[in-house]
């Protein structure tokens, strides 16, 4: 079994990546897909008049702060646009896909943060009215059932709430949650970008190989949302996962490219 998940930002191609993915499945591997929206959920607030708020929490990781609207048009680029072009472009390549939210079945579960202390302009503020979350209990049985009758699950946030409601959950977490769950050996993530960077503004800069031992000496390279990548290949590692690849998402066969370890490889040595 193979966990994959693909970012959302500028430039990925969703193309290429459901190209491969449609061989990995065609030479009989099982594999999960989890995918982002964030690039396409900025662009439809702006549109409809509601311009993304990213926050950063006092300990320094970047979110999306969602408001009841914010999830409204969320989950349309999500659960809609996102995930059934996902399907869509591999049911073409003959991938029996089928679409789920972490919502539906429960299957991403979590406790909601309903209040986040921030910093803006250099001040610290309590936001209340944040439906975010992180997963906790995943519904393996629901997957299960898919796999057993040959279905490929494309998966995406948000997650549910233990009280019902739709979280906004970390894909990338939530992932790596998934990958500890199911005992995976690999997990791969692919973005916009080669892997981590030493320098953000220079590609050459790649960090291809990080024992897991000394992630925390890594830690300090990744700005913005790559720090919750890094969170979460910890979260990942700690839970059993044996290896995890961040890779490019905009390179033909950017699977295959990960497997054979191109991008950054975090692992595991016992
Ligand atoms: P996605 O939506 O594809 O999951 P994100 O946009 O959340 O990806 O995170 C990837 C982004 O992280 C990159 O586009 C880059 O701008 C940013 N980033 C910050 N620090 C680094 C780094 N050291 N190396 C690579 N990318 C970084």
């Amino acid at each position: 079994m193979l966990l994959v998940k693909v970012g959302g930002s500028l430039g990925i191609d969703y193309d290429s990546v459901c190209e491969d993915l449609a061989s990995i499945v065609h030479s009989g591997q099982q594999v999960i897909l989890v995918h982002g929206g964030s690039a396409e959920t900025n662009l439809l607030s702006e549109q409809l008049g509601k311009p993304p708020r990213m926050v950063t929490s006092v300990s320094g990781y970047e979110s999306r702060y969602t408001d009841q609207e914010t999830l409204e048009i969320f989950k349309m680029v999500y659960c809609g646009k996102m995930n059934k072009g996902i399907v869509e472009r591999l049911q073409k390549l003959n991938v029996n896909a089928v679409g789920l939210s972490g919502l539906d079945g429960r299957l991403w579960e979590g406790k909601r943060k309903s209040t986040i202390r921030v910093i803006e302009n250099g001040k610290k503020r309590v936001l209340r009215d944040d439906y975010t979350g992180k997963v906790e209990k995943i519904n393996v049985n629901l997957l299960q059932i898919l796999f057993k009758n040959g279905y490929t699950p494309i998966l995406t946030p948000p997650g549910i709430s233990h009280e019902g409601e739709a979280i906004n959950v970390d894909g990338d977490r939530a992932i790596a949650a998934l990958g500890a769950a199911i005992n995976i050996e690999k997990l791969v993530i692919l973005s916009n970008t080669p892997g981590l960077l030493k320098n953000l503004s220079d590609e050459g800069s790649l960090i291809e190989k990080i024992p897991f031992e000394n992630i925390d000496t890594f830690m300090k390279y990744a700005q913005g949302r790559m720090k919750k990548k890094v969170m979460a290949a910890i979260e990942a590692l700690n839970g059993g996962v044996k290896e995890v690849i961040f890779g490019d998402a905009r390179i033909p066969k950017p699977i295959y490219q990960a497997l054979k370890g191109r991008g950054t490889v975090i692992f595991r040595q016992d």
